[in-house]
């Protein structure tokens, strides 16, 4: 660190400020989380100057020895931890491990069934605006009225369209979904099944919520650095017999050298992942979703579908407070909490605009918060969009924070963030 700060110490005073502006401000956006000290390690380390396209015993360049072991940790890790037959760690993000899937088990125009961006899926499941939308023939359920998963919707447009594949997962959807009902689906009309488990990667295999794989899902794809609290990279898990099209739809189709420091970094979170504690961490993140959504509802919040049954909640900032998405998450970050702003089913606003925010508990409960402060935590939440227009009244509540972060410190590099 000290040879940075005086080589660099304008991307220096960055990094500082960052680690700052971790410590002293409570992230609640649900896609992300405060990883280990041990993985932060993990990914600034030599590997980084290393290529291995390829697999473990079969790479592109001599010098594999340490590369092979980090991969075959990785990936044996995965498997166990996910009950997986075949696991692929080398994606470079989730939105290259979704494309490795599309790719590898599909043909260019097939069409594929999943969840609207705007009714709380997401934009690698084929929103209009990606790329795959050109490549695939994307179909899109939505929510009904009561904000949940429309499974005679689901049924009447697999019927239509004949997809090859049924996709679910998402990225702003409050509740648990019904994985064997989605299977059934993709039965009636030949379809495999995809489960993109991002947000909720954690629970699963911490095992507070069930697992796609066990309800029999083909593939499951997940992010590694969300509620799974590792380094950004994608996980690709599935059955044995998709195993050789997978990998070989990440390298050579899809990437070139894999980036081993991360994968060294992905090992290390997923020995972490099957601890025991990391068991009670996934209980508690569950646990700390229904405090801090009970205290908004008694607050007169209206979230949407009404609650939660996983880590994140969406409320409804107009109906709520009489202000959109974008002034809420902006009164919010004033007062030192990190939300986003978020469409809801329907939404009348724009993207940019939005009808409500999302939070969530994964990052609060890394700093050890309990349901005791999620209570907290939602009466500072309300006191910052009510009283944004009051200056005393946010200075007041953003003290409030930095004291509730101080008890609570994050993990990483604390000293370096006080100096
Ligand atoms: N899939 C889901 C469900 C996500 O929530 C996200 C990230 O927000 C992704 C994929 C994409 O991950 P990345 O940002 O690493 O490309």
């Amino acid at each position: 660190r000290d040879r940075l700060r005086q080589y660099d110490p304008e991307i220096f005073e960055a990094i500082l400020g960052e680690e700052r502006r971790q410590q002293t401000e409570l992230e609640l956006i649900p896609s992300e989380n405060y990883t280990y000290p041990e993985v932060l390690a993990a990914l600034g380390t030599v590997f980084t100057n290393k290529y291995s396209e390829g697999y473990p015993g079969n790479r592109y360049y001599g010098g594999q020895t340490y590369t092979d072991v980090i991969e075959r940790l990785a990936t044996a890790r995965a498997r166990e931890l996910f009950r997986a037959e075949h696991a692929n760690v080398q994606a470079l993000s989730g939105a290259a491990m979704n494309q490795v899937v599309y790719y590898g088990l599909l043909q260019p125009g097939d069409a594929i069934l999943a969840m609207d961006l705007t009714h709380g899926g997401h934009l690698t499941h084929g929103s209009p605006v990606s790329h795959m939308s050109r490549v695939f023939d994307f179909h899109r359920y939505r929510t009904d009225a009561d904000g949940r998963v429309d499974f005679d919707e689901v049924r009447r447009i697999a019927g239509e369209v004949r997809p090859k594949l049924v996709l679910c997962g998402h990225s702003s959807y409050p509740r648990e979904l019904d994985y064997a009902g989605f299977k059934r689906v993709a039965d009636e009309v030949g379809a495999l099944t995809m489960a993109d488990v991002s947000h909720v990667g954690g629970l699963i295999a911490g095992g507070a919520l069930p697992n796609p794989l066990d309800a029999g899902f083909d593939v499951v794809t997940t992010t590694t650095h969300k509620s799974l609290r590792g380094p950004r990279g994608g996980l690709v898990l599935s059955k044995a017999e998709f195993g050789k099209r997978i990998d070989k739809s990440v390298f050579p189709g899809l990437q070139g050298g894999p980036h081993m420091h991360t994968i060294a970094a992905i090992a290390v979170a997923l020995k972490k992942a099957a601890e025991p504690e990391f068991r009670e961490y996934a209980a508690r993140t569950l646990a700390n979703a229904q405090a801090l959504a009970g205290r908004l509802i008694e607050h007169g919040a209206e979230l949407v579908t009404g609650g939660t049954d996983n880590h994140l909640i969406v409320v409804n900032t107009v109906a709520s407070f009489g202000l959109q998405g974008r002034e809420a998450q902006q009164a919010l970050e004033e007062a030192g909490l990190a939300t986003n702003k978020q469409l809801i089913p329907d939404d009348p606003l724009s993207a940019q605009r939005t009808s409500g925010v999302r939070l969530g508990t994964p990052a609060p409960t890394t700093r050890g918060m309990g349901e005791a402060e999620m209570v907290a935590v939602a009466d500072l939440f309300v006191r910052a969009v009510r009283g944004k227009d009051d200056a005393d009244e946010v200075k007041a509540v953003r003290a409030e924070v930095q004291q509730l972060c101080a008890r609570f410190p994050a993990p990483g590099p604390i000293s370096a963030a006080k100096s």
